[in-house]
């Protein structure tokens, strides 16, 4: 068998890997080969690929076998190529070595420059190129690139190191006065001697060894810290926060040296072909004159505009203009470019596709259609969910034009827009308490590096005081979509006082301040936002999705506000109106269910339902009205009795007073009704089964008002459901008394009225007799969130204690997600998948849908879709998300269907796995598809302990279209609901 190819060689026009091997190559590396074939300027080296990645931790971090000769005949190959050797004293070859997930991981992990200086090399290229001091440059960052990343020595004690020459040598000969600030390339070639001892040094005291003189030893040194880089806590934090799953490591490109650090006529860039945050047509990014490539993203200097590299640089410039175009065209979406000036010639080091603001995302999308780039399916591919709620995200309330003018503060530059208000905190770790004490935090920094990333995650925005926008603060922040501003130098931060100072105002920890992202400006206070205005991009982009679909969204809402306001984000039907919602409002509506359930008899308790017969009513009436004729099913009361009523003795004693009866009758039915298991107790249809009166009552108000509706000439079709049922008997007992009351109040009214009974699948027994469930239910809704407790046996109310080590790809990572966001594809969805088939075996006609929070989860709707869900149903603001995804899985099926001959093709070709390997990936099958969604969030599946906290919290959440803080974004809210109701 042809033995495992693990290098890939590009350079001199060729490459052996292409575009499309991102899996294998990482990004880089894929980017790399491609560019190199199409023949744009791009320094030769080679890849060794992510697969080595995996073995290597799959081997307790060792190599495979082979891979050391392979890298050397790279090497020499890289080596014949240029013409120069690594390691030659004279004339040497330099290497950079950098790292290439298959998705971009900003920062995230290691990448080390100048690799092959050594004591005798640097003399030969201070020779060779004439200018000593960029040598004895190149060597100083090498050797501190190298001793923090490859040996893990603290990259402060190198900075430290580095002021102190500065500070003692620089500033003196240069008179740069104590205020203002030195800059690396005004350190001299003497001082850069004197620093590189210093640094040897400091490797020396550490690592106990001399900083090592063999090329080779570094070159597998480097290579090791690339791999390590890979599990490093802040790399697998980051894949946690952006949900990145299903790659199996990163890949190591070793490319040849080019130099923007050779002086004025040299320089190091990065940029986008359009705008990342507003996705116009223009050409975006920063240059660094005389820098090299991590100059730029770590926010050290704040570089100069592209139209300021023109004029500095129009040959240059004009170069990089015209590869732009290129590669727009070639990879027909936007691409984020990393380029050096090597005295004046370009060479490209990077291009993948840009990380981009929710608005961009939209806008290029649909400029790029118009612009006949890309097709209408592959604009509606190319949107995240992440996108939708970030077009939801606030903007400042433009209405308080004197809180505006008098709060005014700094301004900086505006990296991604939106805004966010909240209290400053200046360290990662204390924005990470605070948020989740549940305070909104603004985390303040002079700039921002990958150990930041759990604290910028839980920030509502970011302000640094030094980079640009495309510093690691920008980069990360716009793949969140998150508010942020960069290179605010006015600001003076001091960390150990915990404030920062713009002139003589002063800003301490904990004080408010809001940001607008989209300007750059900062005020000192917390102003009020406000939800900005739907782009038009979305409108068309959602248009296209909806023409693609055919799944339904329908939502879960349980008042005529909540049913208007899905119906304006374009929900199709109400799939869940939660009735037990409805008794909460108000203090009477409390007490009358109080009252009912402590009632002694079925006439009292009769007496206590009357009450809240017309109060239900009215509240159908407003929802059919609010819904016009699309369906609504409602579902009949479903929690255990003891959530509703008093369990301290004071408001014990209220009620008894208020409802007539004395307090130790109260007191003694409330612990009649206390449970040692209460999701597994007397709840769902239970109750109607016990105590009849309420599904009368209930079924009367539903009818009714669905009887005056018609009156009226509304439509209305309303579906009933009854929830956690687990067998045919229980249904039918249920079905003939709905029926019976229903036909009642209908005959009653002189009205026609239609009406389904159906039921949720909540149970898996429910779900293995769904052919026998199916003879009495007219309808099937999957209620996956108490499906996904019965059947991993993981209590929803409980499991965010231990949930998080399931999740978590270094602890145990027994799931690759969080089964209570997205659905458990397979284990509960086997259960569902089986539903479905069992159901429909005996009614062919079986609606079917699903109402648990996985409704609104992107690929949990994939997965609807493929199974044949006639429509999902989710929180108001994750209807767009649902409608988006329902239209994907149409696309991604018909792209998987039309690859599936030449995924066969391949498949007799497998003799020989390097051919195998050399085949375009191919996409993953129909259901595979939808393995891709959201890691664990764990405190998702906590709820409040009672019921009326958990209704007030969802009241809390959509009482009306709140503006303001961002956790009110579509995600954020439905994690909020994620729990039982
Ligand atoms: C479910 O269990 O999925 C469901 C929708 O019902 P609830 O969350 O109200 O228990
Ligand atoms: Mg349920």
């Amino acid at each position: 068998m042809a033995k495992d190819k693990y290098i890939y060689f590009f350079g001199e026009g060729k490459a052996e890997g292409n575009g499309t091997m991102k899996s294998l190559l990482g990004g880089k590396g894929a980017g790399l080969a491609e560019m190199t074939a199409i023949r744009l300027p791009v320094p030769a080296g080679f890849t060794i690929t992510t697969e080595v990645c995996d073995l290597y931790y799959k081997n307790g971090r060792k190599y495979p076998a082979g891979l050391k000769e392979e890298l050397a005949k790279n090497l020499a190959r890289l080596e014949r190529a240029v013409g120069k050797k690594l390691g030659d004293p004279k004339d040497p070859l330099l290497v950079s070595v950098r790292s290439g997930a298959p998705i971009s991981m900003p920062g995230m992990m290691e990448t080390i420059l100048n690799l092959g200086l050594t004591d005798a090399s640097v003399e030969g290229l201070a020779k060779k190129t004439g200018n000593r001091r960029f040598a004895l440059d190149a060597y100083r960052r090498f050797i501190m690139m190298y001793g923090s990343t490859a040996m893990g020595i603290e990259r402060s004690e190198f900075d430290a190191a580095f002021d102190r020459i500065k500070d003692s040598r620089t500033r003196r000969r240069l008179g740069i006065s104590v205020g203002q600030k030195v800059n690396d390339t005004d350190v001299n070639e003497e001082e850069l001697d004197a620093l590189i001892k210093d640094f040897k040094a400091i490797y020396k005291a550490h690592i106990k060894r001399d900083f090592p003189q063999d090329p080779i030893e570094q070159l597998w040194g480097a290579v090791g810290a690339v791999f390590g880089s890979w599990m490093a806590d802040k790399a697998v934090t980051y894949r946690r926060v952006e949900k990145i799953t299903g790659i199996v490591g990163t890949a190591v490109s070793v490319v040849q040296m080019v130099f923007g650090n050779m002086g004025d006529e040299s320089g190091t860039g990065v940029c986008f072909t359009r705008d990342p945050n507003s996705g116009v047509d223009i050409f975006y990014g920063d240059y660094l004159v005389n820098a090299q490539g991590e100059d730029v993203v770590a926010g050290i200097r704040t570089p100069i505009k592209l139209s300021e590299f023109e004029k500095a640089d129009p040959k240059a410039y004009k170069q990089l203009v015209q590869v732009r175009s290129t590669l727009e065209k070639h990879y027909r979406d936007m691409q984020d470019l990393e380029f050096t000036v090597e005295e004046g010639k370009l060479y490209m080091l990077q291009c993948r596709a840009g990380k981009r603001s929710p608005v961009a995302a939209f806008k290029i999308a649909v400029d790029m259609v118009k612009e006949r780039l890309i097709t209408k399916e592959d604009a509606v591919l190319r949107i995240k969910d992440t996108d939708i709620e970030g077009i939801f995200y606030p903007v400042i309330d433009p209405s308080q034009k004197d809180e505006l003018r008098r709060n005014y503060l700094v301004t900086g530059i505006d990296a991604v827009p939106g805004a966010a208000a909240g209290k400053v905190v200046f360290d990662a770790k204390t924005a990470e308490e605070w948020a989740a004490a549940g305070k909104t935090v603004i985390l303040v920094r002079r700039e921002t590096s990958p150990e930041d990333v759990g604290g910028m995650h839980a920030a509502k925005g970011i302000l640094t005081a030094t980079g640009g926008k495309t510093s690691h603060a920008a980069v990360v922040a716009r793949g969140w979509g998150k508010c942020c501003i960069v290179g605010c130098e006015k600001m003076d931060i001091d960390y150990s006082r915990r404030l920062f100072k713009v002139g003589d105002k002063i800003v301490k920890e904990g004080d408010e301040i809001t940001l607008n992202g989209s300007t750059g400006d900062v005020y000192q206070t917390s102003l009020k936002l406000v939800k900005p205005e739907l782009p038009e991009a979305y409108k068309t982009i959602l248009q296209w999705a909806d023409e693609l679909r055919r799944l339904r969204v329908r939502t879960n809402a349980d008042t005529p506000y909540d049913a208007e306001h899905a119906r304006t984000l374009g929900a199709e039907g109400i799939g869940l109106c939660r009735t037990e919602h409805m008794f909460f409002d108000t203090p009477e509506r409390r007490e009358a269910i109080q009252e009912m359930i402590v009632a002694e008899d079925v006439e009292s308790r009769k007496r206590a339902l009357a009450k809240l017969l017309p109060i239900q009513t009215e509240d159908f009436r407003g929802i059919f009205k609010a819904m016009n004729g699309l369906p609504v099913t409602i579902r009949l009361i479903d929690p255990p009795l003891h959530e509703f009523v008093p369990h301290d003795e004071d408001k014990q004693r209220e009620l008894a007073s208020k409802i007539g009866v004395p307090f130790e009758k109260v007191k003694h039915r409330v612990d009649q009704l206390h449970e040692a298991n209460p999701m597994l107790g007397h709840r769902g249809c239970r109750l109607s089964i016990t105590y009849p009166e309420i599904l009368d009552m209930q079924v009367t108000a539903i009818i009714s008002a669905a009887c005056d509706c018609a009156k009226l000439g509304i439509k209305v079709e309303p579906e009933i459901m009854h929830p956690l049922v687990i067998d045919k008997k229980e249904l039918k007992i249920l079905e003939v008394r709905t029926r019976s009351i229903a036909d009642a109040v209908i005959k009653k009214s002189g009205q026609k009225v239609k009406y389904l009974v159906g039921t949720m699948i909540e149970v898996p027994r429910a779900a293995l007799l769904a052919d026998e469930v199916a003879e009495v239910a007219e309808f099937f809704s999957f209620g996956t969130n108490d499906l996904t407790q019965m059947t991993l046996g993981m209590s929803r109310d409980d499991a965010g204690r231990f949930l998080p080590d399931y999740v978590d790809e270094k602890k145990a990572g027994v799931f690759k997600y969080d089964p209570f966001q997205s659905l458990d594809q397979a284990g509960v969805g086997l259960l569902v998948k089986m539903g479905i088939e069992k159901g429909r075996s005996t009614r062919r006609n079986l609606k079917v849908g699903i109402c648990g929070e996985h409704g609104g989860e992107i690929n949990s709707v994939k997965f609807c879709h493929r199974v044949g869900m006639n429509y999902v149903s989710c929180s108001p603001f994750r209807v767009p998300i649902a409608r988006l995804a329902a239209a994907q899985a149409v696309i991604e099926d018909k792209r998987a269907a039309a690859k599936a001959p030449a995924a066969r093709s391949a498949a007799k070709a497998k003799a020989s796995p390097r051919a195998a390997k050399k085949a375009v990936p191919a996409k993953p099958a129909a259901g595979k598809a939808a393995a891709k969604a959201p890691a664990a969030r764990a405190n998702a599946a906590k709820r409040p302990k009672t019921a009326a906290a958990r209704v007030a919290a969802v009241r809390g959440a959509r009482a009306k279209p709140k503006a303001g803080a961002r956790a009110e974004t579509p995600a954020r809210k439905s994690v909020a609901r994620s729990g039982r109701r």
